[in-house]
């Protein structure tokens, strides 16, 4: 990815790319990471009762309650496994039944004596949280997705061990563009406005690796068409304010090796990463009322977008875990 060696975005080690196609073990952690997040047929179909999981899953999109008899009844047979637990809980949310759905990923996880193969039921739980948030948002029901996918992620932090919040919503994030793309939906539609912002707002706070985030913030840039030239007519200080972000990123870290890169990302998880969290939630709440950054600069005036760069220059520092004596601004910026 980023020197010729994949690294397990779950602890960091050495990924063995011989495993199979679109299926790298990491030579740590023993977990099998999958390239696709979204081709969960091929995740489950190898599995003891694989078929008739994809099976149950296929019929969810469809017909939901049909799907959910034919799930009670694998479990009647077969007990309550960690992949029929994390199955019926996607049947659920196809229903939008949030609460019973985290109640049967929480058995599923609670379950689980090995977590070789968290990363398949982190995309199974990612493809039925993105079909839960639309089908909440096309009924108009209020549903605070982000809080709700919070707290999966510390429950799954909390059982593996390993950080994985930045996983969870990467990959919510790339299923859910895939099925508003099939839903012929942009980014002017409320599908993107009203959801991706917060996804995205997460990615950034918690992904650990710094190579990681600027190639992020190009990509999402990119796709919805930000202009450097045009911001300020588009209104589109978020996206000006990611622009920073990446722009800051690059010029600290124009010197650093790979090396440094992993010793910053070893240095955070998805605990300690909170104050990243509440650092960059400050800045973004400044962009949308500029007369904030007053407050958390201590600067009277009236420019104060004009004042982002100090602010997240701030943030990038400390991201980058320098010292602030050290960062003075990089002449790039
Ligand atoms: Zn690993």
């Amino acid at each position: 990815m980023f020197s010729g060696t994949l690294l397990c975005p779950y602890c960091g080690g050495v990924l063995n790319t011989t495993t199979g196609v679109g299926v790298y073990t990491c030579q740590s952690c023993g977990k099998n990471n999958y390239a696709s997040r979204s081709d969960l047929t091929s995740m489950m179909s190898d599995r003891p009762l694989g078929d008739a999981i994809v099976t149950v899953l296929d019929l969810a999109t469809d017909n939901a309650p049909r799907a959910l008899e034919k799930v009670e009844e694998l479990i009647e047979e077969n007990g309550e496994t960690p992949d029929l637990m994390f199955t019926r809980g996607c049947v659920y949310a196809h229903m939008g039944e949030d609460g019973k759905a985290h109640n049967d990923w929480k058995t599923g996880l609670s379950l689980l004596d090995t977590f070789n193969d968290i990363d398949a039921y982190v995309c199974l739980i990612c493809d039925a949280i993105a079909d839960l948030i639309i089908y909440k948002e096309v009924e108009f029901i209020e549903f605070d997705y982000q809080r709700y996918i919070d707290r999966i992620s510390r429950e799954i932090y909390e059982c593996i061990g390993d950080s994985c919040r930045a996983i969870v919503y990467s990959t919510l994030y790339r299923i859910y563009m895939t099925k508003l793309r099939d839903m012929h939906m942009g980014v002017e539609d409320d599908l993107f406005t009203d959801i991706v912002p917060r996804i995205f707002r997460r990615i950034i706070e918690y992904t650990r690796d710094y190579r990681e985030t600027i190639v992020t913030i190009e990509r999402f840039l990119n796709q919805v068409g930000f202009d450097e030239e045009t911001y300020e007519d588009d209104d589109d200080y978020e996206c000006y304010l990611y622009h920073l972000v990446k722009l800051y990123l690059v010029a600290y870290t124009a010197e650093m090796t790979d090396a440094d890169a992993e010793a910053i990302m070893l240095q955070w998880n998805d605990e300690n990463m909170s104050v990243l969290e509440d650092h960059f939630e400050e800045i973004v709440s400044c962009v949308r009322d500029p007369t904030m950054l007053q407050g958390i600069l201590s600067i009277k005036n009236d420019e104060c977008i004009a004042d982002l760069p100090e602010a997240v220059n701030g943030y990038v520092t400390e991201y980058l875990l320098l010292k602030h004596e050290d960062s003075e601004e990089p002449e790039t910026v």
